[in-house]
């Protein structure tokens, strides 16, 4: 039975106060059945790591050397030792702003997987892909290209986000949805074997919010959500950390 996991993605949000947000979390959800990660902008990590709040952090990207003449970036030893458990990499935001290509998504997973965190590699489709009918395909891809070999239910959890439901408020079909997360099942047990691939979680994320958190986490090979917007407020990421 693989536990669920409600993650959220600050993504450039969030000054010190911010932290009050996982507090009030804590204070509500500390017992929660499932896995909760919140993942701040980086100089956030030590203070939210600090606060005992029983929840993992996690870094938003990671250069994928452990050190060196990289200004500007961090690596996964770096997150970790601010006090980081998960790393996301490949979202689709990098991808497109810094166009990071599959090659430098796997090489961050193996990074992350270096430094002893969980790697949490994102996948997804553009409008226009999903219009020409390529979803599937465009998938399959991002996920031969971008997680390594070795990806197992402990190091690696797998986000699929539809580039177009993030932060439009538009979500595909529970039965679309279900559809991509049974293909990506079973193109990891075509690579990993059947029960490797059952042990790695997939997680749904695009304009998850307290509405149709319950609903999307319901669905079969869906084990959680990766949650933009909604995760800001703890009105908002409450409800759906209870959902999942
Ligand atoms: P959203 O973002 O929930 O605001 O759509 C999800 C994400 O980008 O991870």
């Amino acid at each position: 039975m693989r536990r669920k996991i409600a993650a959220g993605n600050w993504k450039m949000n969030g000054l010190r106060a911010q932290a009050a947000v996982v507090e009030a979390l804590a204070a509500e959800h500390g017992g929660a059945d499932c896995e909760v990660v919140i993942c701040p902008p980086a100089p956030l990590i030590p203070l939210l790591a600090g606060l005992g709040s029983g929840f993992a952090i996690g870094g938003q990207d990671c250069h994928p050397a452990a050190s060196g003449a990289h200004t500007g970036d961090l690596s996964a030893e770096m997150l970790a030792d601010a006090g980081a458990s998960h790393v996301i990499v490949g979202h689709s935001e990098r991808r497109t702003d810094h166009g990071e290509d599959d090659a430098l998504v796997r090489a961050k997973a193996e990074a992350a997987w270096r430094a002893g965190l969980v790697a949490i590699i994102c996948i997804g489709e553009t409008e226009a892909e999903r219009d020409a009918d390529r979803t599937l395909p465009v998938i399959d891809a991002q996920l031969a290209g971008s997680v390594p070999d070795g990806a197992t239910g402990a190091n690696t959890v797998i986000a699929y986000e539809p580039v177009w439901a993030i932060g439009t408020g538009r979500t595909p079909s529970p039965d679309d949805i279900e559809h991509v997360h049974r293909a990506i099942r079973a193109g990891l047990a075509g690579r990993f074997g059947a029960d490797p691939s059952e042990a790695i979680r997939l997680l749904y994320g695009g304009s998850v919010k307290p509405g149709n958190a319950a609903e999307i986490f319901a669905l079969s090979d869906v084990d959680g959500g990766l949650v933009g917007g909604a995760s800001l407020k703890a009105e908002d990421f409450g409800p759906i950390i209870a959902a999942a």
